[in-house]
């Protein structure tokens, strides 16, 4: 039995659904919207239901856009030539921080884990295979997470890539074994990028 009425629980249950969210935060969250202003709640159904409607995928590269093309595949001055290969579009936010990185990406979304029943078809491999096979592509940089779901993905792609592309580096070890692209803060970034080496 909820204490809360049916619209308030529902929308609880709402935010406790978000990552990262509890059942506490999601109840706080829950009463601070229902005390703001009616245009308030408009607002925020506007941006989530915006967000979703006009925010799709690059062709290219997977990153997150509102055109058929993302800012940085169409940006002239990036060399479309290197590819590094990231988990998740807040990982191409990380590296873009860095300033350092001049390249094209390519967003995999996701990782291969056989634990939770995660294999190389259900994230965008099979694309970056096709796209490096067509040629041109002079390094492909591995940039998945230094955990064990991100060097498995770095190790299947850097197989099957082999045949399209002579260079395929991964990020150094100035990054925790354990770590997510995303939490990195810029200098170890930057390390990790210049000190990356073949496989
Ligand atoms: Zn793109």
């Amino acid at each position: 039995m909820s204490y809360f009425v049916a619209p308030l629980a529902s929308l609880i249950e709402e935010f406790n659904k978000l990552p990262g969210i509890g059942k506490k935060t999601a109840q706080r969250l829950a009463f601070y919207v229902i005390s703001r202003d009616k245009g308030y709640a408009e607002d925020f159904a506007k941006a989530l239901m915006d967000a979703k409607e006009k925010i799709k995928y690059c062709t290219q590269c997977f990153h997150i856009t509102d055109k058929e093309r993302c800012d940085i595949c169409g940006n002239p001055n990036r060399d479309p030539s290197v590819i590094c290969v990231v988990e998740s579009p807040k990982d191409v936010l990380a590296m873009e921080n860095t300033k350092e990185y001049h390249g094209v990406y390519h967003v995999l979304h996701g990782a291969i884990s056989p634990l939770n029943e995660i294999g190389p078809d259900d994230i965008r491999i099979k694309e970056l295979i096709e796209r490096v096979a067509k040629g041109g592509i002079k390094e492909v940089i591995l940039a998945t997470n230094a955990n064990v779901e991100g060097e498995t993905t770095a190790l299947y792609i850097a197989k099957m890539l082999k045949p399209f592309c002579e260079k395929i580096t991964r990020l150094a070890n100035g990054l925790p074994v354990g770590a997510d692209i995303e939490y990195a803060d810029e200098v170890t970034l930057v390390r990790a990028l210049e000190g990356r080496y073949g496989i």
